[in-house]
This record gives C-alpha cells, sequence and structure tokens, in this order.
C-alpha cells in the first residue's frame, strides 16, 4: 500500500514565520499562493518586470516582487513557471540566491529528473504535485475541501525535506484529500506517459480516428460527433464516480458486451507494444531531449500541429454544435 498523508500527519506551524515564494502565477501559482495565503502563510509571489499575471496577483492582496528578490527573501521556493522555462529562470534569478536554509520546491519532476536543474546539493528539493489543474485546485479549496497531490524528496539536506513538504502540501489544501508519496522519477514518467497515452494523445486520437471512420463510411459529422466525442464526459463521470463495473451497470447490456467483444480488439497488442515503446522513450530521456531541442528551436512543428488539429473537422462541426448548447460551459 502507497505510503499516505492526511492532514492530521501535518504541522503547518513549520511553515509559521518563513516566506514562501511562489515563481509564477499562471494555472498552478495562482492557486499554491491563494491557498497558502488563506492557510495563514507568508507568501510572495515572484514574477518579471511586464508579466500580464503581476496585477492580478496583487489584486488578490498578494506581494509581487522580481524572481530574483523572491529568491532572496524566501526560505521556501516553489517554482511555478512553465517546465521549459524552470532552467532559464532558475539559471538567472534562483541559483544566485539559494543557500542551505532554503528548500527549492517543485509541482512536476521534469526539470530535476531530466537535470536541467541541478540544485547543490546542500539544499532541500521537494515536490507537491497537486493531481489537478490549478483553477480546479483553488475553486475546490475555497469550497473547504482540497484535491491530492503527489510528494516526493529529491534532497533532504535539513534532514526535515518530508515534514516541511508535508506542512507545504496540507497549506494547500491536499491534506484533506491525501498527499501520496512517490519520486521525482516516477511521477515525472508515469505523469508524461499518463498525458501521451490516455489523457491527452490516447483520448484524442481514439476519439478523432473513431470520428473518421463514421464520417467516411458516410454518416453525418453531427451524429458522429455526439457519439464519439460528446458523449465521453458522461462515460468518463461515470468511471470517475464508481470504476468500471459502475459504468457498465449503468450501460446497456447490448453496450456492455460490445464493451467486452470489440474494445481489446481496437485496443489491441499492437497499442499495447506501441505505449511500452512510448514509455521507453520517456524512461530513456529521449521524449525530454526532443521537446526541449524542439523548444531551442522556436516551437515551429508545435505551432503547426496545433494549427493543423485546430482545424481538423471535429473541432468545426463540434463548436457548432457546443454553441446551440450554451449550458455546456457552465459545467466543470
Ligand atoms: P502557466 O503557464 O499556467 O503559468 C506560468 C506562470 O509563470 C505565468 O504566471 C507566467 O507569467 C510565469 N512566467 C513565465 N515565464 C516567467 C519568467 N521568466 N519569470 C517569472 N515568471 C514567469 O504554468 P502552469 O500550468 O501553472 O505550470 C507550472 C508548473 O506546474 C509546471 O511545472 C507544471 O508541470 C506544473 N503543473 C501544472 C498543472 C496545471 O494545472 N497546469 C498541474 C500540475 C502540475
Ligand atoms: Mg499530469
Amino acid at each position: 500500500m502507497a505510503q499516505m498523508y492526511y492532514e492530521k500527519d501535518a504541522d503547518l506551524s513549520l511553515l509559521a514565520g518563513k516566506t514562501i515564494g511562489i515563481i509564477g502565477y499562471g494555472s498552478q501559482g495562482h492557486a499554491h499562493a491563494l491557498n497558502l495565503k488563506d492557510s495563514g502563510m507568508n507568501v510572495m509571489v515572484g514574477l518579471y518586470k511586464g508579466s500580464n499575471s503581476w496585477s492580478k496577483a496583487e489584486e488578490a492582496g498578494l506581494q509581487v516582487a522580481e524572481v530574483a528578490e523572491v529568491a532572496q527573501k524566501a526560505d521556501v521556493m516553489m517554482v511555478l513557471v512553465p517546465d521549459m522555462r524552470q532552467r532559464d529562470v532558475y539559471n538567472e534569478s534562483i541559483a544566485p540566491h539559494l543557500d542551505p536554509s532554503k528548500a527549492l520546491m517543485f509541482a512536476h519532476g521534469f526539470s530535476i529528473h531530466f537535470k536541467m536543474i541541478v540544485p547543490p546539493p546542500d539544499v532541500d528539493v521537494m515536490m507537491i504535485a497537486p493531481k489537478a489543474p490549478g483553477h480546479r485546485m483553488r475553486e475546490i479549496f475555497t469550497r473547504g475541501m482540497g484535491v491530492p497531490s503527489l510528494l516526493a524528496i529529491y534532497q533532504d539536506a535539513s534532514g526535515k525535506a518530508r515534514d516541511l513538504a508535508l506542512a507545504y502540501g496540507a497549506g494547500v489544501g491536499s491534506g484533506r484529500a491525501g498527499i501520496l508519496e512517490t519520486t521525482f522519477k516516477e511521477e515525472t514518467e508515469t505523469d508524461l506517459f499518463g498525458e501521451q497515452s490516455v489523457l491527452c494523445g490516447g483520448i484524442t486520437s481514439l476519439i478523432k480516428t473513431a470520428f473518421e471512420t463514421l464520417v467516411e463510411a458516410g454518416y453525418q459529422p453531427e451524429v458522429a460527433y455526439f457519439e464519439c466525442m460528446h458523449e465521453v464526459k458522461l462515460i468518463v463521470d461515470l468511471l470517475y464516480q464508481g470504476g468500471m463495473a459502475y459504468m457498465r451497470y449503468s450501460v446497456s447490456d447490448t453496450a456492455e458486451y460490445g464493451d467486452y467483444s470489440r474494445g481489446p480488439r481496437v485496443v489491441d497488442d499492437h497499442v499495447r507494444e506501441t505505449m511500452q515503446n512510448v514509455l521507453k522513450e520517456i524512461q530513456s530521456g529521449e521524449f525530454a531531449r526532443e521537446w526541449i531541442a524542439e523548444n531551442d528551436e522556436g516551437l515551429q512543428r508545435f505551432r503547426t500541429s496545433r494549427q493543423e488539429a485546430a482545424e481538423h473537422p471535429i473541432e468545426k462541426v463540434g463548436k457548432e454544435l457546443r454553441d446551440m448548447m450554451p449550458w455546456l460551459q457552465q459545467t466543470i
């Protein structure tokens, strides 16, 4: 059984009197900063001059300064700038101000695990990785609940890294839902694998291929959209609530029989082999090297992919149908 921690395991007083520097104020940054502030902690937000986020953070009542100033003043720093920017921000503005009294934290292990950032050995390095998009994390916290987080310790120079990370995790609300201990390696590799093979890459490719199959066979794109895309949320909600058996209980016996007899043919051993290869590229660092190079070369291929994907017929027909269901925008 995995090691789980809850509010009772955390001692928030470890962070009392300390300054927590939140570097970046985007999806994760705003949620961490505001949740910690509401938990009674002393928070400073680090940004660059001219950042759009600067006034947003000030309007929320937070103290804002440039990253280097925050790095000087903060005892604990949570790095929440985009993963591909972290190396430069760290080298330019954080590293020069690190000393053994400080702790460095991340919400995803990419920079540390793939050695884009190599902190000095006498600094604590930890992770609290909330398992939710930042806006959801903030909203759930304001309703008195919390989202689960992963905790990992990369360096425990002070002997207090785990207790400090637990206090931070409880401060952002995760003590209410559970804080699960992992490693930087496990979090980084499983996170990349999950988003590539299921959450982002797998699911969109499955939907798109099924949509194209129906449209190419002469069915109306609107029908194909409802069947292959719109209904995914309804099914996923059932999976989320009660697992696969609950989803199967809720659909018809015909759907359930089709699931058992046809599902494994759609996602067959060939797909399993591909997933194993995708995982190997993550483990070997090949994916990381490719993505870092793409960033260094100006993201041209990335932008082309984004453009092409946005022009796919499923997006056109989907927009028309969603515009007729304005209430969809309110569901979370
Ligand atoms: P984001 O793009 O939403 O926000 C980035 C913030 O960093 C912005 O406020 C931006 O102005 C600021 N920024 C950019 N460059 C900067 C610079 N040079 N100096 C100072 N500030 C700068 O990013 P995000 O999605 O919140 O991701 C942050 C981290 O959290 C990443 O490590 C990511 O993997 C991790 N994470 C994100 C989510 C999520 O919900 N999006 C979930 C779990 C973990
Ligand atoms: Mg993830």
